[in-house]
């Protein structure tokens, strides 16, 4: 049966969301408040792997999915999918991530592969999505599957400017704060600098052992994405070049041809973080259907088609049950 949704976000979550939703046949229109490359998940990195996010449970078959889906769309021509080779390294002795048993070709670094002072890693394969053009290529597939965008900010989520009779899907990222509202829900700011490729092909991430100051560095064709860090509760979205010099400077540490690279641009977003990420259906107070889709963190490029494919899953559930 189809049925007529609206999707709050335009960020990777809410389009994934949308287009599975369209594909199931049903009649889809997505209302932001900002257009996808305005959107947090367009700073992302953005390399698969679910860290930090609950309940495990759910994030593995999640992020799963999601692996498949992504390395499927690597061979889509304009996706921003490829599948890349990196490491993820260490000073300090540590077990690999639970996710890490997903990955076909993970092997633990050989004493070659890692850089200097670094004593532990392991070495994979993974989808590294250029997000910018990953955001243009879901945004084209909605509309082709008949989905539409509108630019519009709500102040709730029952119904304002939207059409009562429709199933409400919030994907609103750290806007669910405000809009649901859910004070459980908190930004851990982002801050990324892109710059030059000196010729770099494998991705590299290491551990700081310092939960704010991150090192990654994300090789895409002609720019390298250099990260990070992780500062909760900081809700500024504005450059700083202090913190963008002191990534460069952790990043050129482990690769020097980093050093001479200009910087081309500042991207800084705000990572949607709870407890645990919320996939569930509600009634609302005025009593329409609302299925929040919200809370992805640090891993909402690793998780959204798992997560689409749970919310396309609720939406059947609530139209046979109500026969909408
Ligand atoms: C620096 C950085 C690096 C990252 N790296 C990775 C990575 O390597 N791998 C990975 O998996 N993830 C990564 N992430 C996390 C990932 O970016 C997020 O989990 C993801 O972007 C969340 O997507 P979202 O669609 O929920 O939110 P957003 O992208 O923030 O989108 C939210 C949407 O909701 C809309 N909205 C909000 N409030 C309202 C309102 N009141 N009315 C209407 N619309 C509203 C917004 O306008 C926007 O369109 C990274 C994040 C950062 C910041």
């Amino acid at each position: 049966m189809s049925q007529r949704v609206v999707v709050v976000g335009a960020g990777v979550i809410g389009l994934t969301t949308a287009i599975r939703l369209a594909e199931a046949g049903h009649g889809v229109e997505v209302v932001a408040a900002e257009p996808p490359q305005a959107t947090t998940s367009a700073v992302a990195g953005a390399l698969w792997g679910p860290w930090l996010v609950e309940p495990r449970e759910r994030v593995l078959p999640w992020a799963a999915h999601t692996l498949r889906v992504l390395g499927e769309l690597a061979d889509h021509p304009g996706s921003g999918v490829r599948v890349a080779t990196g490491v993820e390294v260490s000073r300090v002795s540590y077990d690999p991530p639970d996710w890490s048993g997903l990955l076909s070709d993970r092997t633990p670094c050989t004493s070659d592969e890692l850089p200097p002072g670094y004593r532990h890693g392991f070495r994979y394969s993974a989808p590294l999505v250029d997000m910018p053009v990953h955001l243009n290529y879901l945004l084209s597939r909605l509309q082709a599957a008949g989905g539409t965008l509108t630019i519009q900010r709500l102040t709730s989520l029952d119904q304002e400017g939207t059409d009562p009779q429709a199933v409400v899907v919030n994907c609103s990222g750290i806007g669910a704060r405000h809009l649901v509202p859910d004070v459980d829900l908190f930004p851990v700011r982002g801050y990324h600098v892109v710059v030059t490729n000196p010729g770099l092909t494998e991705f590299l991430e290491a551990d700081t052992e310092d939960p704010v100051d991150l090192l990654a560095i994300y090789p895409h064709r002609d720019h390298v994405i250099l990260g990070g860090t992780a500062e909760p509760e900081v809700w500024d979205r504005g450059r700083d070049d202090a913190i963008a010099a002191a990534i460069v400077d952790r990043c050129a540490r482990l690769e020097p041809r980093l050093a001479k690279a200009t910087i081309i641009e500042h991207r800084v977003g705000l990572r949607p973080t709870r407890a645990a990420i919320r996939v569930e259906a509600e009634r609302s107070a005025l009593g329409s259907l609302v299925i929040h889709n919200y809370g992805h963190s640090g891993a909402g490029v690793s998780l959204g088609w798992g997560c689409a494919e749970e919310v396309v899953s609720l939406v059947s559930a609530a139209t046979r049950a109500t026969g909408f």
